[in-house]
């Protein structure tokens, strides 16, 4: 079927961004859509398809060299798309790998810990996850509890992360932990005595994802797991920028999937002896979705140019994450009452993407957070405390 695109946003797309999203598309369509379902019942990630991932080039867009093929933001942000029309926690998975641990250890690594992980993380042999927020402190990490304290070569960690994506399926984890007043970055091992991942259960959204706690326990690391270049908020706030500007991308796949399955269904399923398109209350919700979608094209694609030039701010990401979450949980709504009972099924998809799009509201920054940015951006004045 033919993807939304009823404002020939098409045209903004060059060559090789196409390339890269139909080669993704192709991929969702064969490997992944068959099995997410099932998973999201069983509230389990399809680990095969990591190391597929890996040998398309999907990890390490960010990063130049160290066995990964670097890419635009753009393109990273078409690739969310795809993988967010299937599923979140299967987009959250590439944007934690790619935004939240590939690159900061590109960034802010020693060129030993580049070459130990990043080649084997290109390949998807291995995964990563970001430990930044704890049970008090979400929207405020600088409230942080965790701790680092210098003991001799080793720094000696304590504290407990939560809501961690991929946590229980990492080999490592960047852990950010306050040493004195200042937030720095460490690379944990799965393994590490003192080191604990445990899978969240009873979730309701991001059943696929692994969202685990993790609990750091007079946890003893080589003082060589300090990323060095990563200093304080500002750090930490630049890896969330990109993660940011994915969740955006995948709030739109969401609202894709769920008007194409709305609108086949429509055209398709007669009540009173009628198709439910030929409807006037029905096309009103189909246009409606349709106009929130294009805009929705429009600003993500031209956030994707102002990255790859640097100059996007940070309240331009906050807006494009505000609108598309908003707007693509109500396209969900729309569309899952189009369904009529058929909407709540799993395999029907809009009831899943409709209980991610739950999480995505809050995760990389609330709607209240994402609002107050921007708030600040247009007035100046700051009303976060
Ligand atoms: C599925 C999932 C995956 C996640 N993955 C990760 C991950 O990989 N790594 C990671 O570190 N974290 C992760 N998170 C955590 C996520 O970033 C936090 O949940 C988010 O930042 C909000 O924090 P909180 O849940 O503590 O809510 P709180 O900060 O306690 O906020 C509660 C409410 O208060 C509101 N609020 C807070 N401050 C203000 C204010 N100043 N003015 C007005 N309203 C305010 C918020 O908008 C919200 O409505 C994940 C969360 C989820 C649900």
């Amino acid at each position: 079927m033919e993807m939304v695109d009823y404002f020939q946003v098409e045209g903004f797309l060059n060559n090789a961004e196409k390339t890269y999203r139909d080669e993704v598309r192709k991929f969702v369509d064969k490997e992944c859509m068959p099995l997410i379902a099932s998973h999201f019942d069983s509230g389990t990630f399809p680990m095969e398809l990591i190391p597929q991932m890996g040998e398309m080039g999907l990890f390490g867009i960010h990063v130049d060299g160290y066995g990964c093929t670097k890419a635009s933001h753009l393109i990273y942000g078409l690739i969310c798309q795809e993988l967010g029309r299937c599923d979140s926690g299967l987009r959250a998975m590439f944007s934690v790998q790619n935004s939240l641990v590939m690159h900061p250890i590109y960034a802010f690594g020693s060129e030993e810990q580049k070459v130990r992980w990043l080649p084997r993380m290109a390949r998807g042999e291995v995964v990563g996850c970001f430990g930044l927020s704890e049970a008090d402190s979400g929207s405020n990490p600088s409230g942080m509890r965790t701790r680092a304290v210098k003991r001799g070569n080793q720094y000696l960690l304590n504290g407990t992360k939560m809501w961690i994506t991929n946590g229980s399926i990492a080999a490592v984890a960047l852990i950010w932990a306050k040493v004195d007043e200042e937030i720095h970055g460490f690379l944990v091992e799965a393994g590490t005595p003192g080191f604990q991942a445990t899978l969240i259960q009873r979730k309701f959204s991001y059943r696929t994802s692994p969202t685990s706690l993790l609990i750091l326990k007079d946890c003893l690391i080589p003082e060589e797991s300090l990323l060095p270049e990563a200093k304080g908020l500002k750090s930490v706030l630049s890896c969330l920028n990109d993660a940011r500007y994915g969740v955006a991308c995948s709030a739109l796949g969401s609202a894709i999937a769920c008007y194409e399955v709305a609108e086949a269904f429509a055209c398709k399923r007669e009540v009173f002896g009628k198709p439910i398109s030929s409807y006037q209350l029905v096309q009103e919700k189909l246009v409606h979705m349709v106009l929130e979608i294009i805009k929705a094209q429009l600003l993500t694609y031209h956030l994707g140019r102002l990255l790859d030039q640097q100059k996007a701010r940070p309240s331009q990401i906050s807006m494009a994450k505000l609108n598309n979450v908003q707007e693509a949980m109500k396209i969900a709504r729309k569309a899952r009452d189009i369904l009529g009972a058929r909407g709540i099924l799993a395999d029907h998809h809009i009831i899943r993407h409709l209980c991610d799009l739950e999480a995505m509201s809050t995760l990389e920054g609330t709607e209240s957070i994402h609002t107050l940015i921007i708030g600040q951006d247009l007035t100046g004045i700051s009303a976060f405390h």
